[in-house]
């Protein structure tokens, strides 16, 4: 009787021990298995290329697991990351950021968001957009996007021979209000602000383009005037102004009119849209006296980050 009980210890004894060794080995073999597992994941690629934890929680919260997949079985792509980290990137225009940085090397990632959120990435007039006039006072013209030849405003007013040599000259109304107070304002400053040019038709541009063209060639009037539909005069959104004192293209730019509209224009919805070294992104050269009303709130974002009307559409209007 207590031989077999000690014999029934005894296996007892064994038969534990067998389980706990089974029990390691199920857990060793699950440890085994998950490392495994784990070195297949993209997490455990991405560090082994180099990335960071926050790194690669940027590349999953920004592109697909497919992309991040791809990305996983090349060299760390630096310049990726920091595309991803522009505060202007666009998801969608992310293979023509990589096609234009592989077009363009020397090119920051700033500046490749920038030129292709602005589609200068493509020939001026090569590739047409209609603009959005449902956008009203935000709508946009560019080399790009262009107003066919019967848009007309419809609330366009006479323009006051007080602020505009001649008569006949129009705008929109809440152009014309915005900049009427403006006026009062720069006068108390004691400038005194002349308009220059104002809404222009279609017509008319068609004209002034055509005169170049047919005098010098395609080449000179694509550098001195848009095409027509091309040209924010169109919009009635757009003034050209100078001062009394100051009336040229070449003297206004040195004038405390125009340091008087730089600091001050935005707060009555108006920006300068073609900047000292904005051509790239704007398709126009510098142009000191040509104010483009886009409302108080967007001028003022224009103004406090410096960028141009056609970056802030991109990413805030286009894709917003
Ligand atoms: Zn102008």
């Amino acid at each position: 009787m207590k031989k077999t009980k000690l014999k029934l210890k005894k296996n007892v004894w064994i038969a534990l021990g067998g389980a706990l060794v089974l029990i390691v080995a199920i857990f060793i073999g699950v440890k085994v298995y998950q490392t495994v597992q784990y070195h297949k994941t993209n997490e455990y690629k991405l560090l082994e290329l180099g990335y960071t934890e926050d790194e690669i929680q940027l590349l999953e919260d920004c592109l697909t697991e497919e992309e991040v997949t791809t990305l996983a079985s090349t060299d760390k792509d630096e310049f990726l990351l920091e595309l991803l980290q522009d505060p202007y990137f666009i998801k969608d225009y992310l293979s023509r950021y990589q096609t234009y940085h592989t077009e363009n090397e020397g090119k920051t990632a700033r500046q490749v968001v920038s030129t292709v959120n602005t589609n200068t990435d493509y020939a001026y007039y090569d590739y047409n957009l209609d603009t959005d006039t449902n956008q009203d006072y935000l709508m946009i013209v560019n080399k790009y996007y262009h107003l066919d030849s019967s848009y007309q405003p419809n609330d366009l007013v006479n323009i006051s021979n007080q602020y505009y040599y001649g008569e006949g000259h129009q705008i929109r109304k809440v152009v014309y209000d915005a900049f009427v107070d403006m006026w009062n304002q720069a006068k108390k400053d004691g400038i005194y602000f002349i308009v220059n040019s104002s809404y222009r038709t279609y017509a008319e541009q068609q004209s002034v383009y055509d005169g170049y063209k047919n005098s010098y060639g395609t080449t000179y009037a694509d550098s001195i005037a848009a095409r027509p539909g091309y040209s924010e005069h169109q919009t009635g959104l757009s003034l050209d102004i100078f001062s009394t004192e100051y009336t040229t293209t070449s003297n206004f730019k040195g004038s405390p009119a125009y340091e008087w509209l730089v600091n001050n224009a935005y707060k009555y919805g108006f920006i300068q849209r073609y900047k000292e070294d904005t051509e790239e992104l704007t398709g126009f050269s510098e142009e000191a006296w040509h104010w483009r009303y886009v409302g108080v709130e967007v001028a003022t974002y224009l103004h406090e980050h410096d960028i141009t009307f056609d970056e802030y559409y991109a990413y805030f209007i286009l894709n917003g």
